[in-house]
């Protein structure tokens, strides 16, 4: 079901900063897999600043980067890849095919000496998702945050991630509540470990990505039946 902004925040939703024209169809959403790695990190450790508003004050899932990623641009490859941490991270001929698309939610990278901007684009979510639904699948749970439960959600092995949700908010790139890895607070904050969330991405999203090596998709299922959407101004 798609819904408008104010069915959004009813239901728990971030507001979407972009809702898809009417008419534009019935849309389906995917969990991104990216199979190609980049041999970096991308965590506190860098000295970049985070968020920790909506952050568990004991492990710190839920922590947002306020700075880009910082990056050597030699470390990045052409087309769709992650960190370490799973940050997808894409190439210029990507980042312009989704920006012809219409898609805006995509961060440019700076280079971590300079701070200069380089041709690379992290994808940022534009709306986190509230915790997915029992009949999800194709995760397992290990040494999980005893006090927000966020945290130690990771992937079985050969088996995919199944999710379930009641309804999706209408945007291009959205994170899953649950965070993969696990995830420590440091002292001194570099040391910080954070798991991050899963992104699930429109269809218009898959189309793109779909034709770029070492990306993969598994088809979100909603328990309420897709129907095209409504104005919402
Ligand atoms: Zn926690």
């Amino acid at each position: 079901m798609r819904l408008t902004s104010r069915q959004c925040q009813r239901r728990g939703f971030a507001p979407p900063r972009h809702i898809f024209d009417v008419g534009q169809g019935k849309m389906k959403y995917h969990v991104l897999i990216v199979g190609r790695l980049l041999r970096w990190h991308s965590s506190p450790a860098d000295g970049g600043r985070y968020d920790m508003a909506h952050g568990c004050t004991r492990c710190g899932a839920g922590a947002v980067r306020i700075d880009p990623l910082f990056v050597s641009p030699s470390t990045c490859k052409t087309g769709v890849a992650a960190t370490y941490k799973l940050q997808v991270v894409v190439s210029k001929d990507v980042f312009d095919r989704l920006s012809v698309a219409g898609v805006t939610c995509m961060r440019q990278l700076v280079d971590k000496k300079t701070k200069e901007p380089v041709e690379f684009w992290s994808l940022e979510p534009e709306a986190m998702l509230p915790p997915w639904s029992k009949e999800s699948k194709g995760f397992q749970v290990e040494s999980q945050c005893l006090q927000c439960h966020r945290d130690g959600f990771f992937n079985t092995p050969k088996t995919s991630l199944d999710l379930v949700y009641a309804a999706m908010p209408a945007v291009d790139v959205l994170a899953t509540w649950e965070h993969f890895g696990i995830s420590r607070l440091g002292t001194p904050f570099e040391e910080s470990l954070f798991a991050i969330p899963r992104l699930i991405v429109s269809d218009r999203m898959r189309d793109i990505l779909s034709g770029f090596k070492g990306v993969e998709f598994s088809e979100v299922q909603t328990m309420e039946p897709i129907q095209p959407s409504v104005p919402t101004r």
